[in-house]
Formats: C-alpha cells, structure tokens, sequence
C-alpha cells in the first residue's frame, strides 16, 4: 500500500492516480519517470521539495499492470482520500490527471476541458492539471500547461517566487 507522503500540516495537497512499480517497490508515491518530472515543476515552479506539500493517490495500491484504476477500486479507496484532504485541510488542492480531478471535481469532463481555471473546494481551492505521465508522452506542450496551472496554484497559496 502506498499511502501518501510529505508534510500533514501543508498547505498543499498534490493528488495522483495509483503507485506504478516503483512506488510500489519503495512505499512511496510519485518516485519513478513521473515523480521525477513533478519533483523538478515543484521546485521550478512553486519552490518547495516533496516536503513542502502533501503527495497522495485517488487509489492506494498499484492496479496490475499499470490498468487504469476500476470504478470498485476507486469507490473502495476513497474514504481514506477523503480523510486525508479532512485532516491535512489544504489551501490548494492540485489533482493530476483526469482520475484525480474527476473524482475531486465530481465531474465526468475530461481533464483538458477543465484545466486552465481554479474551483472552490472546500474552504479553498482546487487546481486541475494535467499528469506528468501525460508530459512524458507528449512533451513540451503538456509540461508548459502544468507549468502554467502550477503557478495558478503558487498565487492562490499566496506564495512569492
Ligand atoms: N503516477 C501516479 O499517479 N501516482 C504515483 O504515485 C506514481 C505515478
């Protein structure tokens, strides 16, 4: 099970989709190509490391080969999403991908036509933006727009650069 990592007292809460091989080798989310890619728009972007914000998936254990998550699945690990964004109390809440947002957003549209904006969530904010798989598939393009949501996030965390 790979449950989540970094600070429970941050600000912000980074939410992915479900561990690949490597984190579920090492227990920890966003460690292999993916992670790589978000750690370096992290610090680019918003200046932090992994522990200047909370890093969790919509589904805990890595689903076979790499399938997408099922709906059963989905259903059977959101309660403890749902107490982990209750307990951490984020002031920006970032999905990744279309999993992450749908099931925050609770909505069935697709992550490219929601993305660009920011939502109420909570007492605070959600920011959809595309996964960094995404960004490894396609390349500068889908980077820029992450970049892009990034620092929409960065100014409703109050955040100077
Ligand atoms: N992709 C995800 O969505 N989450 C991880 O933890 C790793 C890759």
């Amino acid at each position: 099970m790979v449950f989540g990592s970094g600070d429970p007292g941050a600000d912000l809460l980074v939410v992915g989709e479900a561990p690949g091989r490597e984190e579920d080798l090492s227990g920890e989310p966003f460690v292999g190509r993916s992670g790589k890619l978000l750690d370096r728009l992290l610090g680019e972007e918003l200046g932090i490391d992994r522990s200047g914000c909370y890093i969790a998936n919509v589904v805990k254990c890595r689903p076979p080969e790499n399938r997408n998550p099922r709906r059963d699945e989905v259903a059977r690990c959101r309660p403890y999403l749902d107490e982990q964004v209750r307990l951490i109390g984020p002031t920006v809440v970032v999905t990744l991908g279309n999993f992450a947002t749908r099931l925050l957003l609770d909505t069935d549209r697709g992550i490219r036509s929601v993305r660009g904006r920011a939502y109420p969530f909570g007492s605070g904010w959600l920011v959809p933006t595309l996964h960094p798989a995404a960004a490894l598939r396609s390349g500068a393009p889908v980077v820029a727009e992450m970049r892009e949501d990034l620092q929409r996030a960065r100014e409703l965390l109050g955040w100077s650069h």
